[in-house]
């Protein structure tokens, strides 16, 4: 038996879209919320009356609003009225946050994973969850990313990095925590996060790729995540971005896995200089403009310029947000990356705006809760 995670109070239709957009956008003046919904003063008026009797919608005091020159009303949620969890898995660990209801992170832990049996995995997140939820208010739900396919019930078809496959880890972990529980591909969370309190907030088309283990790359068109059942088999890995670059495991010449994972460029580096290096090291070694690592670095540079061209060439985000724990290579290469974009765009074209995240574990978590909140705030999408 599956949890049901609580409703928002605000529900369905043109209320809930009053109260959404305050959520996502405010605190925000009354016109201002007129003007983004498309509604007359009175509608307005009429649409949030009962928010605010509900204490979904609060007034946020005055602002001087610089085109009429006079104070104006904000309105407002109360972020700190709810609390949500979110989680990041990783082969050998889990990290935790709690959140407010924006997503903003208020304490973190984690904890070793015991071995990858799906029900050890799952008593050490309700453990955590547990752990989190001591001293706050009541967690409405728990958000958990994953790198691999899930489906919409909670059910993780397959999630190479714990081999496993066919684990049904919201109905594991409902069982052990009590609390509603959404299990979601980690890079569709992390895009969701961004998509509502991040760099995509407001904007009609944006892009994230992640760096690090592996290579992400997520979309957002009309402020809908582009998505189907093969998401999560991370379909952007197998690019192909290099024609003289090594080869990957499935045989392709330099794809993304091949040339810009942070395992693929940290064996380059230690080939080229003759013994091992991590990745880290790899960076520090290019940072240090040591001629072999500067090249393998470059040449991982001059990749993701491609892979960045190639995204805003097919897709025309307004903005490409960059993240994963891999992230530095954006920071070291920036000049190759720029001269791998600028080779394969049309000399027209404007650059590309970028957002280079910290690349912090703790991002991945917040988009886990960001997608707990979407299920209170939207519920399930067959309810609409
Ligand atoms: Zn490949």
């Amino acid at each position: 038996m599956r949890i049901t995670t609580p409703r928002w109070a605000p529900g369905t239709g043109a209320t809930r879209a009053v109260a959404l957009e305050v959520l996502i956008h405010g605190p925000l003046s009354r016109s201002e919320v007129a003007r983004r919904l498309d509604l007359s003063p009175g509608s307005l008026t009429r649409l949030s009356t009962p928010l605010l009797d509900m204490g979904v919608l609060v007034d946020a005091g005055e602002q001087i609003d610089g085109k009429v020159g006079r104070p104006v009303q904000l309105l407002d949620i109360v972020p700190g009225s709810k609390r949500f969890i979110g989680m990041k898995l990783t082969a050998d660990t889990v990290l935790g946050v709690t959140t407010d209801l924006r997503g903003n992170v208020l304490a973190s832990q984690s904890r070793a994973l015991p071995g990858r049996q799906p029900e050890r995995v799952a008593d050490t997140i309700a453990e955590l969850a547990t752990a989190l939820s001591a001293g706050t208010p009541e967690v409405t739900a728990i958000g958990v990313g994953i790198g691999g396919l899930v489906d919409e019930h909670g059910f993780v078809r397959s999630a190479p990095f714990l081999e496993w496959s066919d684990v049904p880890l919201g109905q594991l972990i409902e069982a052990r925590a009590g609390i509603p529980a959404i299990v979601a591909n980690d890079l569709a969370a992390y895009t969701e996060y961004e998509h509502w309190f991040g760099a995509g907030s407001g904007l009609d088309r944006f892009a994230v790729v992640t760096l690090g283990a592996g290579i992400g790359f997520g979309l957002l068109i009309h402020d809908e995540i582009v998505t189907n059942d093969e998401y999560g088999i991370g379909l952007i890995g197998h690019w192909p971005l290099d024609p003289f670059g090594p080869v990957c495991s499935e045989g392709h010449r330099g794809c993304a896995k091949a040339v810009l994972t942070d395992t693929a460029i940290s064996l380059a580096v230690s080939q080229a200089i003759g013994r091992p290096t991590s990745y880290a090291e790899a960076l520090d070694l290019a940072m240090a403009e040591e001629p072999a690592a500067r090249r393998v670095v470059d040449d991982a540079g001059r990749s993701l310029g491609r892979l960045l061209a190639a995204i805003a060439n097919l897709t025309l985000p307004e903005r490409v947000v960059i993240g994963g724990e891999g992230v530095r290579l954006a920071e070291v290469a920036a000049e190759a990356i720029a001269e791998g974009v600028r080779s394969h765009r049309d000399a027209r074209t404007r650059p590309i705006p970028l957002t280079i995240r910290s690349g912090e574990n703790i991002e991945w978590c917040r988009g886990a809760a960001v997608v707990a909140i979407q299920a209170f705030v939207l519920g399930s999408r067959d309810e609409d």
